[in-house]
């Protein structure tokens, strides 16, 4: 297996990187830390497996009291802040064989905003802590976000309009190769 296809900082034949414009304050706030057992993006997996190594992940106060409920989901997806990644490249060569793919038709960690985001197996709650199977983060990458899988969640506030409103279809053409 080819293990020295990690990014880290360098640009690679072919690719190309932008001057970002300045970013503006999303007002992100990060609501808890992930801890994985991966010091390195050269051992980190490329995508988390449900049958991955146990995580953790450390819920911050003000938003423990927003765990309740939770523990009904097999399921969650978690959003992750990928803090290392750098941020200025449009095309990218993950091979780095010169062949370079548009960074957003792939989910290199490599993004204007680098959100990762995986759909976790939940093995259990204890106080603040999740434990988890499926990620693909270093440890100590800022959380941003928990969901249900959305597959397992049904909405529990009442339909409304927009719900039942659909528009014609236009198959989007799928470009082969
Ligand atoms: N599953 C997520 C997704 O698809 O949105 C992330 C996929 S991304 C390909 C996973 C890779 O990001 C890891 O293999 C590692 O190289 C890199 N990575 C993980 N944690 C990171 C962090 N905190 N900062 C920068 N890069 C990170």
């Amino acid at each position: 297996m080819e293990m020295g296809m990690v990014r880290l900082n360098e640009i690679r034949t072919n690719e190309v990187a932008i001057a970002p414009p300045q970013a503006e304050d999303a007002a992100l706030v990060f609501i808890g830390r992930i801890s994985t057992p991966w010091t390195s993006r050269l051992e980190t997996p490329r995508q988390g497996r449900p049958d991955g190594p146990v995580c953790t992940i450390e819920i911050f106060e003000p938003w423990v009291a927003a765990l309740k409920g939770v523990e009904r989901f097999e399921r969650l997806e978690v959003l992750y802040w990928l803090h290392h990644s750098r941020r200025d490249l449009v095309l990218q060569s993950p091979a780095s064989n010169g062949e370079v793919h548009g960074t957003f038709s792939i989910r290199s960690p490599v993004r204007p905003n680098p959100i990762g985001t995986s759909i976790v197996v939940l093995e259990k709650i204890e106080g603040n802590r999740l434990f988890v199977r499926g990620l693909d983060c270093l440890d100590g990458t800022p959380l941003i976000d928990l969901k249900p899988d959305r597959a397992l969640f049904k909405p529990i506030a009442p339909p409304q309009q927009g719900d039942f409103e659909t528009g014609q279809v236009h198959m989007c053409k799928k470009i082969e190769g």
